[in-house]
């Protein structure tokens, strides 16, 4: 790896040196002596040198794991000083943890691939010579290393930022111009340089992924079904008898906890002096003597037991703990070819703006309902509509006697579990609805329907009146045939009388 000279962390380093040198004067000065400005500038020349010399700790462990590849057996650097791997010899010579060293390993590769070394070639020379060139880099990539390689970012910096983005997904969308992706991404990171200087890495690291999810709407729905699928709650006993539980989340139910907790933490955060009983609570909160783990936890609980006493209609019925999700009106289409509206751009939340896929938000649509927002020329929120609420208490009762539990085909989850899917044309209607348009679907069911393009159409009986429904699978996505459809089958007891 070879560093421009202008840009050289060994001239940054000599710089920075020289200041703080210059700074703390005779070698003996104390450091609580300093004014304000004069220590602020020693921390600000401190850590230039340290991320000059991380840079430089990086380059040289990156090229000791070269040298002591697998690949060359004991003719290895790392082997041939008696140790095992490139790490344990970088560990052993910096004294850094080895999840350190890793890390320094993955930046000096990224500033320059490591290129396998031949095993057959001689290593104290030719080195160079046995070097393929790496290919060249995007240049949206090459900015961002550049930005390392000058000392604009710190490592922590650049990793949020890269890992953050990811690469562009060219492959997912055959219809765009190839460049057009990787010039988006030139964009955004030209964005997130700039909000570097000011944001904390946990910040960098959230903005680069939100911009991720902007220009890849379909990635969204991939990732949501891949961490969706990974949800799990399980809980152990340790050897001193105390239950232990571990969860990891999907998305939106994350997002729903996440909003029940900090509802919940409020009085502990919030400003102290609004309205009329705020000084009580605040004094309450003050003088509440549980960890904020400890709230956290008994809200939890307390959650659960409403839930398991109560009447699930009345505790989670028609009125849901919210997690409000905004999405743009343009993004959505009044129908396909199968006549059911449909959401071409993901939503975010509204709190963290993390994205939603479509079919998330189209499932909280059919359940939840919305409220439309009209807006000016000028961008400026102009008026709120009428709140389109969907399917009432009385029809989601109604809903259920009929249908008696999820209506999936291969799918036992209750009544209680269930959310209420709303055939179509619910965005036109504006929210009038029907019992006869209203499927109870679980959580697991309705998100599976939306996130990929299944549908439920009705059917009538000119002559008697009676509805059947059928679950039509998406097109074939080989042939791009439609499939037949299944007909839908009432889980009720009731459906054995004799009508
Ligand atoms: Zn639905
Ligand atoms: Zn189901």
């Amino acid at each position: 790896m070879r560093f421009s000279a202008a840009t050289s962390p060994a001239t940054r380093l000599t710089d920075a040196a020289a200041r703080i040198s210059q700074r703390l004067g005779d070698p003996g000065i104390d450091i609580q002596t300093l004014e304000d400005e004069e220590l602020l500038g020693l921390l600000a020349d401190a850590a230039d040198t340290r991320k000059a010399l991380e840079l430089i700790v990086a380059a040289a462990s990156t090229e000791v794991s070269r040298r002591s590849s697998r690949d060359l057996g004991y003719e290895g650097l790392a082997q041939r000083k008696g140790l095992r791997t490139g790490t344990a010899l970088v560990q052993q010579i910096t004294g850094l943890a080895r999840a350190d060293v890793v890390r320094a390993v993955e930046a000096g590769t990224e500033l320059a691939p490591v290129a396998p070394v031949a095993p057959v070639a001689p290593v104290a020379e030719g080195v160079d010579a046995a070097t393929p060139a790496p290919a060249t880099s995007a240049a949206w990539l090459q900015r961002l290393r550049d930005a390392l390689a000058a000392g604009a970012l710190s490592q922590a910096q650049f990793q949020a930022i890269r890992a953050g983005l990811g690469e562009p997904p060219v492959e997912r969308y055959p219809e765009l111009d190839p460049d057009f992706l990787p010039q988006a991404w030139g964009r955004a990171v030209e964005l997130l340089l700039d909000e570097a200087a000011t944001q904390a890495v946990e910040d960098l690291r959230n903005q680069a992924r939100v911009a991720r999810d902007r220009l890849d709407p379909v990635g969204v729905t991939l990732r949501f079904e891949e961490r969706f699928a990974a949800r799990s709650f399980r809980t152990w006993t340790d050897a001193q008898g105390q239950r232990h539980g571990h969860i990891l989340f999907d998305d939106e139910a994350g997002a729903w906890v996440d909003a029940l907790l900090q509802a919940a933490l409020r009085p502990r955060r919030g400003p102290r002096f609004v309205g009329a009983d705020a000084g009580d609570r605040t004094r309450a909160a003050e003088s509440d003597e549980r960890t904020n783990e400890q709230l956290q936890y008994d809200t939890l609980v307390a959650v659960l037991r409403t839930g398991a006493n109560a009447d699930p209609q009345q505790a989670f019925g028609d009125r849901q703990p919210g997690v409000r999700i905004i999405v743009d009106s343009s993004a959505i289409t009044d129908g396909d070819e199968r006549g059911a509206m449909t959401l071409t751009r993901v939503g975010h939340c509204e709190d963290g703006g993390a994205a939603i896929p479509a079919g998330v938000v189209e499932a909280r649509l059919c359940d939840s309902g919305a409220v439309p927002v009209f807006w000016n020329t000028d961008g400026r929120p102009l008026d709120i509509g009428r709140e389109l609420r969907l399917f009432t208490r009385k029809q989601r009762i109604a809903i259920g006697a009929r249908d008696g539990g999820c209506m999936w085909p291969s799918c036992a989850a209750p009544i209680s579990q269930c959310e209420f899917h709303h055939l179509d044309h619910w965005w036109e209607d504006h929210g009038r609805t029907d019992v006869d348009d209203g499927i109870p679907l679980c959580r697991n069911c309705h998100l599976r329907l939306h996130n990929q393009g299944w549908r439920i159409r009705r059917t009538r009986d000119p002559v008697t009146g009676a509805d059947t429904y059928w679950l039509h699978p998406p097109p074939d996505p080989l042939t791009g045939e439609m499939v037949e459809p299944t007909r839908l089958v009432s889980k009720s007891p009731r459906r054995f009388e004799a009508a």
